[in-house]
């Protein structure tokens, strides 16, 4: 049975999200702040965590930090505010992905679904060949990324649209097929959650994330891996 925990301390969503997904034969755990989450996780890993940024006791970002501590399930977190810096902010502190409220059900389990089925997912066929940039290096038997030096972490949904943008190198990749692949969307009009990432991927690996040289976008179209 796959395990989600819900941090959420509005009640009435905390209780609408448990009983859609015992409805869908999830385990479900709820903690309505962060201590909780936190106890919680440590006695009864989740597979997946659903996560309320806005908690009355502790910040979202040190939440998924102190929850990186006891398991490496996805976090997705759910969020009121529109504010992008606070969105950037779980991402780079570890979240795989954000779902702005309101939200449909449906969505959500989607993406919950896409979500673990990443964290299962085994490694695709290795290539042996790292992939070499003048900037940086992406190890895909490894599943690493080195600039400068230096290890640079990615986040599992970063990691995912890095290495399909990676293994077509020079070549066109859609905005559908994107959010299919990594997000499990079926409909492309969710074009904002790439944006997101491609701007921290962009932060991570390019010299200049404003003119990006080697993730570049083709307007409307989807995005382009130049080596
Ligand atoms: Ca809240």
């Amino acid at each position: 049975m796959t395990r989600v925990l819900v941090v959420e301390d509005d009640p009435q969503l905390a209780r609408a999200l448990v009983i859609n997904l015992q409805a869908r034969h999830y385990g479900v755990d709820a903690a309505p702040d962060g201590a909780t989450a936190l106890r919680l996780t440590a006695v009864r890993p989740p597979d997946a965590v659903l996560l309320d940024l806005g908690l009355p006791d502790m910040d979202g970002v040190d939440v998924i930090k102190g929850l990186q501590g006891w398991t490496r399930a996805p976090v997705l977190v759910l969020s009121a505010r529109q504010s992008s810096g606070e969105k950037v902010s779980a991402l780079d502190a570890g979240a795989d992905d954000y779902i702005t409220k309101p939200f449909s059900m449906d969505e959500l389990l989607a993406r919950l679904r896409a979500a673990v089925r990443r964290a299962a997912d085994l490694p695709p066929v290795p290539e042996t060949t790292p992939v070499e940039t003048d900037d940086f290096t992406v190890d895909l038997l490894a599943k690493k990324v080195v600039r400068g030096g230096r290890d640079v972490r990615l986040t599992p949904t970063e990691w995912n649209l890095l290495e399909i943008l990676v293994t077509h190198p020079g070549r066109l990749v859609t905005q559908k097929h994107l959010l299919q692949e990594v997000w499990g969307l079926s409909r492309s009009s969710r074009t904002n959650y790439l944006r997101v990432y491609m701007a921290q991927l962009r932060r991570k690996l390019e010299k200049d994330p404003s003119h990006p040289r080697y993730l570049i976008t083709e307007p409307g179209m989807g995005y382009r891996f130049e080596a």
